[in-house]
C-alpha cells in the first residue's frame, strides 16, 4: 500500500473522505469496526496490492507484455486489473474477502447486513463486466488472492497462446 498511484488507496475509501466524488457507488460504507476488518477492508484488490504486483512479475518473466488498470470506453466506471491488449486477455485479481470467494469469504459481524449486500453487489458487478468484456470479444481471467500465482501465470500463457493461434486478427476498438 506504500505505492503512490493515480487510483485511491483503501485508506480513502472510508466514510469521511469525499467517497462520493471518486465512487458514487460506494458511499455509506461503515467504518472498519476493528482491526481485523480494517486489515481485511486494506486488502482490497482495488489498489496495487503486493498480490497484483506478484502476478504482474511473474507474467514479466514469462515475456508478457500488459498494461495495468486498463480501461475500456465501453466498459464504464471500472478498469481491467492486468490487459494484454493485443491478445485480448483481462486479467482479474479478486480478493477473497471483496469479491465473496467461497472459501474465504466472510462478513464482518458489525453491520452485516450492509456487507452482504455490498459484497453481493461486487459480484454482481464482476458478472457483469464479465460479460461486457466477453461481448467485446476479451477472454476473462479471473485469479483469486488464494489461487497460486504460478497457475495463475500459466493460466493466462495458455490463453494467450489460444489467443495468438486462433485469433491472430481481432479489432482493437475501445
Ligand atoms: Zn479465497
Amino acid at each position: 500500500m506504500d505505492r503512490t498511484n493515480s487510483r485511491k488507496s483503501p485508506k480513502d475509501d472510508q466514510p469521511r473522505a469525499v467517497t462520493k466524488k471518486i465512487r458514487p457507488d460506494e458511499s455509506g460504507r461503515p467504518g472498519a469496526s476493528n482491526s481485523i476488518v480494517r486489515r481485511r477492508m486494506q486488502s482490497t484488490p482495488q489498489a496495487n496490492n503486493p498480490l497484483e504486483r506478484q502476478l504482474r512479475s511473474v507474467l514479466h518473466r514469462h515475456g508478457i507484455r500488459f498494461r495495468t488498470h486498463y480501461r475500456l470506453v465501453r466498459l464504464p466506471r471500472r478498469s481491467i486489473d492486468i490487459a494484454l491488449v493485443r491478445s485480448k486477455i483481462a486479467i482479474f485479481i479478486d480478493g477473497c474477502f471483496w469479491h465473496g470467494c467461497p472459501h474465504h469469504g466472510t462478513t464482518p459481524k458489525a453491520n452485516r447486513a450492509w456487507w452482504v449486500k455490498k459484497i453481493e453487489a461486487n459480484r454482481i458487478r464482476d458478472a457483469e463486466t464479465n460479460t461486457i468484456l466477453r461481448r467485446l470479444g476479451w477472454k476473462v481471467v479471473r485469479v483469486w488472492e488464494h489461487d497460486d500465482l504460478h497457475a495463475a501465470a500459466q493460466r493466462v500463457v495458455r490463453a494467450q497462446m489460444f489467443r495468438r493461434h486462433y485469433a491472430p486478427r481481432m479489432s482493437h476498438d475501445r
